[in-house]
């Protein structure tokens, strides 16, 4: 027997590396009109690194020191930036101490008890409240930081601002392509929701050729959802890529979701319609194309 157009479209998907999970979603692909990408793991590789050390006057720690803390309360979380921060510390071959009541939040970071103090770590935006001299003098420094197209991760211990420290992470080869490739395919720009800062967000942005009309940044998980919802509530069909634990609701929320595999968490995977399981971005628009071409077959 010959295979079902839909079928025989995921086998080809599967061969350009795009794992797609049903006829369904394989048909729904190629009804996408919007694109919503995620910026952290998705529109880049996804493995950034420290570039900058900075502990705060007053502090008393030293680069190693703060390094230090930051690994052991970021050593349990699965984030890219959780990841760069203790490879980070591993290269320069520093203990990392015990930690204890881990929690995290999507979009904000994550906090620990580090030899018995309190120590939080993550977006300088929701983690720097007061106004205070020392979160003043925090700010200033994550700005500069962010200025230069870094992601600033800030550390407080006791509640109080310690150091910032400076990730950066490649843009993937095929990012401007793939966003291309994407306007061609489904008519519109993608839009890029990222919880990353502003700064960085319209950096990458420009690389890639998202006007800044189309760039969201500064997003908690459920802000991705609303985004999503209001262009599904102008009549979009939105497809979001996204390889986060922050991107899982709006994954889930959106006509289809794709996951980045290689780097994506557990929960972007289970919860995608489909996985980019070779690791090229460039993959979707030729998977939105098959979707296409198996509908006009079976219409
Ligand atoms: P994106 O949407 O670009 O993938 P996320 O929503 O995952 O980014 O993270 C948004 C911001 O939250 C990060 O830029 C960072 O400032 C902060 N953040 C989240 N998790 C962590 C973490 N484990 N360590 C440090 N910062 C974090
Ligand atoms: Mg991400």
């Amino acid at each position: 027997a010959t295979m079902p157009p839909l079928l025989s479209a995921i086998a080809n998907a599967g061969r350009h590396g795009v794992l797609v999970k049903s006829a369904v979603v394989m048909e729904r692909l190629g009804q996408v009109d919007a694109v919503a990408l995620d910026k952290t793991g998705t529109l880049t590789e996804g493995t950034p690194r420290v570039t900058d050390i900075r502990p705060l006057d007053g502090s008393g720690l030293t680069e190693d020191a703060l390094l230090a803390l930051a690994a052991a309360a970021e050593h349990p979380s699965e984030h890219p930036l959780a990841r760069a921060v203790v490879d980070a510390a591993r290269a320069r071959g520093l203990a990392i101490a015990d930690m204890r009541d881990f929690t995290s939040a999507p979009g904000v970071g994550v906090t620990a008890t580090v030899d018995g103090h309190p120590v939080a770590v993550g977006a300088p935006a929701r983690l720097l409240a007061d106004n205070d001299p020392v979160s003043a003098g925090a700010a200033v420094v994550a700005t500069g930081l962010e200025d230069g197209g870094r992601t600033a991760v800030l550390v407080l211990r006791d509640a109080v601002p310690v150091g910032v420290l400076g990730v950066a992470d490649r843009l993937r080869p095929d990012a401007a392509a793939a966003v291309a490739a994407l306007t061609a395919r489904t008519g519109s720009t993608p839009m890029l929701v990222t919880g990353d800062n502003p700064r960085a967000a319209a950096r990458l942005a420009a690389e890639v050729g998202i006007p800044g009309d189309d760039v969201h940044a500064g997003l908690l998980p459920q802000d991705k959802v609303e985004a999503v919802r209001r262009m599904e509530a102008r009549g979009h069909r939105v497809l979001v890529i996204g390889d986060g634990v922050n991107d899982a609701p709006a994954l889930a929320a959106a006509h289809t979701g794709i996951a980045m595999g290689r780097a994506g968490s557990d929960l972007a995977l289970e919860t995608a319609d489909a996985v980019v399981v070779r690791d090229e971005l460039a993959t979707i628009p030729t998977v939105v194309s098959l979707s296409r071409a198996a509908r006009r077959l079976v219409v």
